[in-house]
């Protein structure tokens, strides 16, 4: 049985703040499930964060009052949290003076949402995150299942549906596809979609499945995923976190040209006879990128 830990990265909103919506899955066999899992929690133990979520777009901003404290590298973790920590406070109550209401809520937001990191400087958080993805290029069992969506060249009228239905219904096909060419034994051959859980989707992709059970996605018959997407908290499950890690850097790729993530990603990207089944790139016919080359790829 194989496990699909599904998360996504920028928005599907048109146009939204990006221009690109990812919609990504890390398969893993179960019996790799224990050896992954301890794996991740021992890097993030190294960096002083066994119970911080892996949320990577708060973890590698740079975080201003950092660069304001006298020589915070040099500082153990405990004094460069205090020292973060009054700083952050000192700015809440010069903001609660200011009486600028949206911006003291957005920079609560911020601060609580980047709290769990702040005894990390910025080059460490980079380490850290190099650090899973280096740990997720070496499981050789691993598979990366995506749906890169330029949503310029979306039209979700000849689409017949959202971005994200179709990202969805593309991700389940080619997990589907996977596991009907993956071994002999049939206990080998179930999978089941681990999904962030998110108010928002979590109806709709549960009906969506539910339909896929019945009559097919558009490209397949749905023989070997079981049940419906399960649901997870991901700031308590370090592996849909992964996902997370997996989207942000296709993402980043596509959109800033940044290769270090990307990279090692990418090497887990489901391949067939040399070319790249599990990951496409829906744009115009002539992106060159490394997703679409190897996609390409005859
Ligand atoms: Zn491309």
């Amino acid at each position: 049985m194989y496990l699909c830990y599904v998360d996504e990265s920028g928005t599907s909103d048109i146009p939204g703040n990006s221009s690109h919506f990812i919609l990504a899955g890390l398969s893993i066999p179960i019996w790799n499930w224990k050896s992954c899992d301890q794996e991740i929690d021992r890097i993030k133990r190294r960096y002083d964060l066994c119970e911080a979520e892996i949320h990577i777009a708060w973890i590698l901003r740079p975080y201003l009052e950092q660069t304001k404290i006298s020589d915070f590298d040099k500082l153990n973790y405990v004094q460069r949290r205090s020292a973060v920590e009054a700083y952050r406070k000192s700015e809440i109550l010069r903001l609660q003076r200011s009486k600028k209401p949206k911006l003291l809520k957005q920079t609560k937001k911020n601060f609580q949402k980047t709290n769990s990191y702040i005894h990390l400087t910025y080059m460490e958080r980079k380490k850290f995150i190099f650090d899973v993805a280096n740990a997720i290029s070496k499981w050789r069992d691993a598979r990366l299942f995506a749906e890169c969506v330029d949503k310029v060249f979306f039209d979700p009228v000849k689409a017949g549906k959202p971005i994200d239905e179709q990202a969805f219904e593309q991700l389940v096909s080619r997990f589907e596809q996977f596991l009907q060419l993956t071994g002999t034994d049939a206990s080998h051959q179930n999978g089941l979609i681990i999904h962030d859980h998110n108010q928002t989707v979590s109806r709709k992709l549960t009906d969506m499945m539910k339909r896929f059970h019945q009559t097919g996605t558009l490209w397949t018959s749905i023989e070997k995923i079981i049940e419906t997407p399960l649901f997870v908290d991901s700031q308590l499950t370090s592996m849909v976190q992964i996902a997370d890690v997996c989207a942000y850097a296709l993402r980043r790729y596509l959109e800033n040209n940044e290769e270090e993530l990307f990279d090692l990603i990418f090497s887990r990207a489901d391949r067939k006879d040399g070319k790249v089944v599990g990951v496409r790139h829906f744009t115009n016919l002539s992106c060159s990128c490394k997703i679409c080359r190897a996609h390409r790829k005859v």
